[in-house]
């Protein structure tokens, strides 16, 4: 699976802990970041990721690339909810792609925990659900 982790500047040491925690989950998919995601990640939890650019310069539409095209499984994106951020159209767009694709989204600690314990069980049907309505 196809994993990207995105976070906000004030929810990125949330996330470095999230992925210390399931870092046994997480070092068997291919992983995604944004720029100072991922090399955070890459520097505290010595987990392996391809980076694209930082989220304000255009990583977040890398990444909606990715979802566009069919080659994207999952988000985690840990939002910040408080802080106003110049790329919010980025931001918006990706969510927004996000649910044109159905791609499984967390944008919080407990989303993504649920997220990645059911990818462990791997119990997600929703792209054979989609091809079967189609
Ligand atoms: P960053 O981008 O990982 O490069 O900080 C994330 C974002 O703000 O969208």
């Amino acid at each position: 699976m196809k994993i990207a982790l995105i976070a906000h500047d004030r929810k990125k040491d949330s996330l470095v802990e999230f992925a210390i925690a399931y870092k046994e989950i997480l070092k068997e998919h291919e992983l995604f970041a944004t720029g100072t995601t991922g090399q955070r990640i890459i520097d505290e939890v010595g987990l392996s990721i391809t980076r694209f650019r930082s989220g304000p310069l255009g990583g977040d539409q890398q990444i909606g690339a990715m979802i566009a095209n069919n080659d994207m499984d999952m988000v985690i994106f840990f939002r910040d909810p408080l802080s106003a951020q110049p790329h919010e159209p980025d931001v918006t767009a990706l969510v927004r792609l996000c649910d044109v694709y159905h791609i499984p989204l967390a944008t919080n600690m407990g989303t993504a925990e649920i997220l990645l314990k059911g990818l462990q069980e791997g119990f997600v049907d929703w792209r054979l659900i989609e091809e079967r309505r189609q």
